[in-house]
């Protein structure tokens, strides 16, 4: 007998105590009561295979017993002291993020988000730089604190409507829907080559930093062409201008390579990450070069950045990752789910383009004249949370069907996901 109160109860408890921005999936949603690795369990024992992860963030799978027996160690033993006393966990994090993240980047502060890491990464630049203006792309989201939201680039996200100053957004590298009508690579990245027109037109030309994700997941999983941040690289060198690439969505194996700007070859000036560097507990990061991070003296303090606990919940999911090597895991399923995609876009025009690398694969649906099939979408998400699939969408219109399942998923459910996508798509009629 379980003393769940239920779906209804806790829809009627939000509604009266959430603020409701807090918004969620579904017309009749579940209560999710336990999760093993892949697989989440609603009140009434019902499982669901997990495709999104709770947004990319458990990599490892949910509850992984590794990682959960470290969390509960640690809990034992130690939970909290702040960065005023000395602990370990946190400097062994710091140095495995300095042997695995990109390039020379070498030094990282701990806080507890997404929002937060980027807000921190933003305060670096301007003050290795002596500048305070920012790029960012279009499309792109970056947090929900009152910077981060500025530099987001997707309306639904921009509540604030008195956003901070001095940021000037670049059109973002959307193959499928071109801002210049021109294909790649005849189009030379002239979305890259805007930046430096925006820098010369838009800014006063003391420009901190360009942040972007090297895929946008909130913008509908774009993913830029291969040499597009390399160009955008050169161009931002040219005028000393910083690139934070945000890894928050991206990073952790997701994309078949510990992070994704390893497929750009490019190596960012700061990155940030969270997510599933703490594979479900609150962790938030940012990492530069010695050079940038020694500029950062004053006292910096974040209360649970980098504690004991989430610090040793981080560490065993990167052991979990390398041990497992889920990247190439990512790499291999990725490809049988991109492919099986593929044959269904064959069968099905409403699935207008796929994009993506690794396990972070969007499926972006469209009508006859390409407009956003934003209904078809969530009759699909409702469908298939029915049949037992969890698959989220995103994109600016909420027409982007968005797979981000844990990394420990096997070949048959790929297959059984993309079984019942085909029985539910074949049910659409437009
Ligand atoms: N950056 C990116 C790319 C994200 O996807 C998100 C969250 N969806 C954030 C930043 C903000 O992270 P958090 O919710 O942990 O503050």
């Amino acid at each position: 007998m379980n003393t769940y109160i239920g779906s209804e109860e806790i829809l009627r408890k939000k509604s009266q105590y959430i603020i409701p921005c807090v918004y969620h999936f579904y017309n009749h949603p579940m209560q999710l009561v336990r999760g093993e690795m892949q697989y989440l369990y609603d009140s009434t024992g019902k499982e669901y295979l997990d495709c999104f992860a709770g947004v990319s963030v458990v990599n490892c799978g949910h509850c992984n017993p590794e990682i959960t027996k470290a969390i509960c160690e640690q809990v034992n033993t130690l939970q909290h002291t702040c960065t005023i006393y000395l602990t370990e966990n946190i400097v062994n994090l710091a140095e495995q993020l300095a042997h695995i993240t990109p390039g020379r980047l070498q030094k990282t502060f701990f806080c507890s988000s997404g929002s937060e890491a980027n807000e921190g990464a933003a305060l670096l630049a301007t003050l290795y730089t002596g500048n305070s203006e920012f790029i960012s792309l279009r499309q792109g989201l970056h947090g929900r604190t009152k910077l981060g939201m500025s530099l987001t680039g997707l309306s639904m996200w921009r509540t604030d409507p008195n956003p901070v100053g001095g940021i000037s957004f670049a059109p973002n590298a959307y193959c499928y829907r071109c801002p210049y009508d021109k294909k790649y690579p005849s189009c030379d990245l002239a979305c890259a080559n805007e930046i430096e027109t925006i820098i010369k037109t838009a800014t006063s030309g003391k420009v901190a930093a360009m942040f972007a994700e090297p895929i946008q997941g909130n913008g509908g999983m774009v993913t830029p062409p291969p040499d597009y941040f390399k160009r955008v690289k050169s161009i931002l060198d040219a005028y000393g201008i910083l690139l934070i690439i945000d890894e928050v969505q991206t990073g952790f194996g997701r994309t078949g390579k510990m992070f994704a700007m390893e497929h750009y070859d490019v190596e960012p000036d700061i990155m940030t990450m969270a997510k599933a560097l703490g594979n479900g507990t609150p962790v938030g990061a940012f990492t530069a070069r010695a050079e940038i991070a020694d500029i950062y003296t004053r006292p910096g303090a974040s209360t649970l950045g980098g504690n004991p606990v989430t610090a040793a919940a981080s560490l065993a999911t990167l052991r979990y990752i390398q041990e497992n090597d889920l990247p190439a895991k990512a790499a291999v399923l990725g490809k049988v789910l991109k492919d099986g995609l593929t044959l269904l876009q064959q069968k099905y025009p409403i699935i207008g383009d796929i994009r993506g690398l690794g396990l972070m694969i969007g499926a972006e649906l469209v009508y006859a004249d390409k407009t956003p099939a934003m209904k078809e979408t969530d009759y699909i998400l409702e469908e298939m949370k029915n049949r037992g699939f969890l698959v989220g969408k995103n994109g600016p219109n909420r027409n982007t069907l968005a797979f981000q399942p844990p990394l420990v998923i096997t070949t048959a459910d790929i297959n059984n996901l993309l079984n019942n996508l085909d029985d539910v798509l074949s049910s659409i009629k437009i």
